[in-house]
């Protein structure tokens, strides 16, 4: 029998990496442990069943992928049950999650001495996972999917709510906007990672899941591991002295295979393999941002206005008010039989960015799009819709300047015109591209050969095998 203290030291050991539920904690969290375990560290990935049999539905597989062991445990819900409801899930995953993994550790470390876990990365958001590594004696790294800029906007929380500025539903008070440093875009009411005005139950939520990475950020972890590169971020980089930018965490960098939650339409590559080069408008809202019909309406003939090729994502789920998507009339004749437009339920979004012939990222500014856009050198169209994305897109627009908003009208629409006209204007911006190919060539050279977030992975791989 193995005892429960004692994890193995002075061996490559054995590393858990437990992900928050969600495609965009998911994904870059299973390409780190990839990259992890290519360096002859065992790393089991635990995903909550729902989540588990997601990925294996959509990847056609249970195989370990690149060295890395799948495991999985329960999220407390029935199977049937509803986990699109954020407040149901949260409680689940509090009160039930850490007991599950316990029981998971012990049989691990129980089954092999020599592979105990020594080590456990998780979601910043699951303090309660990260305290666990204290009783098994292994260590505990915080895993950060956002931005830099959104960890340090988290630490400032209590800050925020002793000055009395921040409500506990996560409203702003007394102040409009919040501003860390000159370099980072200031943060207006309403665009925290938290912030979600239409429904404040769920911002509460939101906020509480915050102020478990404030906790575990500050008092967890002994490193917060970040998908970002210290020069896109140096200034809110600098602002978390335990943080560590080991991103873009890309698929090309990590030898990644799939890590999507639906099954991806590999047509679209061979659509995309007939059109002119950086003709195409690539539009995806990640995987959970919703639109009303009537501006889903509005996007499909806005798209068609602009007279462009476009490849447009449109889940089964994106339309808030749960009905079946349903496109203008004769919309999909007009557009899409014709060859101008296509429309996939879920695309190998990574491959497409990179792919030749799209020239515009229309998207909703989830960090690791983000990110993949970035480093695809695309213009962006911004259409945030909530969390940190609308920081996301203040980066893009007004620090980075490579992309452009898509305004909202009076009513919160954004309206088939103004669709049109940002697109010819993003196409057209000779300023807008420099920039972009200007940071695609830092992110490259950030993950090459002594860059620096190659030079942190290091420092964290040589930390690990030493410990
Ligand atoms: N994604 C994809 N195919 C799609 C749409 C999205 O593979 O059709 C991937 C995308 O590459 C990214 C993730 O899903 O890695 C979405 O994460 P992000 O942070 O951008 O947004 P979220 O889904 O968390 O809102």
């Amino acid at each position: 029998m193995c005892g429960k203290m004692g994890a193995t030291k002075g061996k490559r050991g054995h590393v858990l990496a437990v992900p928050f539920p969600a495609q965009g904690h998911v994904t870059p969290l299973l390409k780190f442990s990839r990259l992890i375990a290519s360096h002859g560290v065992k790393l089991t990935f635990v995903n909550t069943h729902f989540i588990h049999n997601k990925l294996a539905a959509a990847t056609n597989s249970h195989a370990p992928q690149l060295g890395v062991v799948l495991a999985s445990i329960s999220d407390g819900l029935p199977d049937d049950d509803d986990r699109s409801d954020a407040f149901k899930l949260w409680e689940s995953l509090n009160s039930t999650m850490a007991g599950h993994l316990t029981e998971l550790i012990e049989k691990i470390n129980a089954s092999n001495c020599d592979e105990k876990i020594s080590c456990i990365i998780a979601d910043v958001t699951l303090e309660w996972i990260l305290e666990l590594a204290r009783d098994f004696g292994a260590q505990s790294f915080g895993f950060t999917p956002a931005s830099a800029a959104s960890l340090a906007m988290v630490l400032q929380i209590p800050n925020l709510i002793h000055q009395g500025n921040l409500d506990l539903n996560g409203t702003l008070k007394g102040i409009e906007s919040v501003r860390l440093t000159d370099e980072i875009p200031a943060w207006r009411k309403d665009e925290f990672a938290w912030s979600f005005p239409i429904d404040l139950k769920t911002q509460k939520i939101m906020l509480e899941c915050c102020l478990c990475g404030e906790k575990s950020a500050r008092f967890r972890s002994t490193w917060l591991l970040c998908n970002t590169f210290y020069e896109l971020e140096s200034s809110a980089c600098d602002l978390s002295p335990k943080l560590l930018p080991i991103g873009p965490l890309l698929d090309s960098q990590c030898r990644a295979n799939c890590s999507s939650f639906y099954v991806e339409d590999t047509s679209c590559l061979r659509w995309l393999d007939e059109k002119a080069v950086a003709s195409v408008i690539y539009v995806s809202f990640g995987s959970l941002a919703v639109l009303s019909h009537h501006q889903l309406q509005e996007l499909a003939l806005g798209l068609e206005l602009s007279g462009r090729p476009f490849l447009w994502v449109v889940r089964s789920n994106l339309t808030n008010d749960g009905s079946r998507v349903e496109y203008p009339e004769g919309f999909l004749g007009r557009v899409c039989s014709g060859g101008l437009g296509k429309i996939v339920e879920w695309a190998p979004q990574e491959r497409v960015l990179s792919h030749p012939s799209v020239g515009c990222f229309l998207s909703h500014c989830g960090w690791n799009s983000t990110l993949e856009g970035l480093a695809a050198a695309l213009p962006f169209l911004c259409w945030p819709y909530f969390a940190d994305q609308y920081h996301n897109q203040s980066y893009v627009c007004d620090k980075w300047k490579i992309g452009l908003r898509i305004e909202q009208d009076e009513n919160g629409i954004r309206g088939r015109d103004e669709i049109k006209k940002k697109i010819e204007i993003v196409v057209g911006d000779d300023d807008i591209k420099a920039n972009a190919l200007r940071l695609k060539e830092m992110a490259t050279m950030s993950v090459a050969q002594e860059g620096s977030s190659f030079l942190n992975f290091q420092r964290f791989i040589d930390h690990l095998i030493m410990e």
